[in-house]
């Protein structure tokens, strides 16, 4: 485990604790919102998404899962353990963009092949998980954006936790622009199958930092261990592990 250092939350003096490769840490004591590097506030908008269970709640939302869809194991909803729930608020980046792709390719589906050009206009918020490593599903996840209130700390949960931001802002928008384009580029290749050239130009309109709450869940099945993400804001499942039928 990495050693956790401490700053003075500029808003409280409280000890606002971080660990090695955060960059953006929020006080625990008061909510307030510091850049770690240089120790001044951080000056954007600074979200939360409210959790809607408790614990009680989200042992019914697992519940519905395992016993939802046809792929599951037909006893998996009667012999499953939850062996763990974590409530982890994990912190995003929602950058709000209007990007532009303008292309040239070849269409060579047909005999002879011909030129073709387009464009791809296209409004997003996209979503920049602000964590380095995670197997979190971030291109999955329609985050409800409605929900949204300022950061409030009194409003998280004790038994939760908190993750702080390991990208900063240009980091965040540098992320948004390059997936935004290699997503264009999946979608042209409806239309021509060879680039010849392409040009995308991005207008950044906003960019949100904001905290999200996700349960993590690890259950047990005939022996072994499985995975289940599931968003607290609306209850929507992320991601499961579902374990082999025959198994
Ligand atoms: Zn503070």
């Amino acid at each position: 485990m990495a050693v956790a250092q401490n700053i003075r939350c500029s808003h409280c003096s409280g000890p606002v604790e971080f660990k090695p490769g955060e960059l953006i840490a929020t006080c625990r004591y008061c909510g307030f919102t510091t850049v770690v590097e240089t120790g001044v506030p951080f000056n954007f908008d600074h979200s939360l998404l409210l959790n809607k269970f408790d614990l009680a709640q989200a042992d019914e939302l697992i519940e519905g899962w395992m016993n939802s869809g046809f792929i599951k194991p037909s006893d998996l909803a009667k012999k499953y353990k939850v062996l763990e729930k974590t409530l982890v608020y994990l912190p995003f980046w929602v950058v709000s963009v209007e990007a532009k792709t303008s292309y040239k390719g070849i269409f060579e589906r047909i005999s002879p092949p011909i030129a073709k050009d387009g464009k791809i206009q296209k409004e997003y918020n996209w979503l920049v998980l602000a964590r380095e490593a995670s197997g979190f599903p971030t291109r999955e996840y329609a985050i409800p954006l409605e929900g949204k209130i300022p950061y409030d700390f009194r409003k998280i949960e004790r038994f939760a936790k908190v993750l702080n931001s390991e990208i900063d802002r240009e980091e965040a928008l540098g992320l948004a622009k390059q997936q935004i384009e290699a997503h264009h580029r999946y979608l042209l290749k409806q239309d021509v199958d060879k680039i010849v050239e392409i040009y995308t130009d991005i207008k950044v309109k906003q960019a949100l930092y904001l905290h999200a709450p996700v349960w993590f869940v690890k259950y047990e099945y005939k022996g072994k261990t499985f995975q289940l993400i599931l968003d607290g804001a609306i209850g929507m499942p992320l991601k499961g592990d579902i374990p082999p039928s025959k198994f």
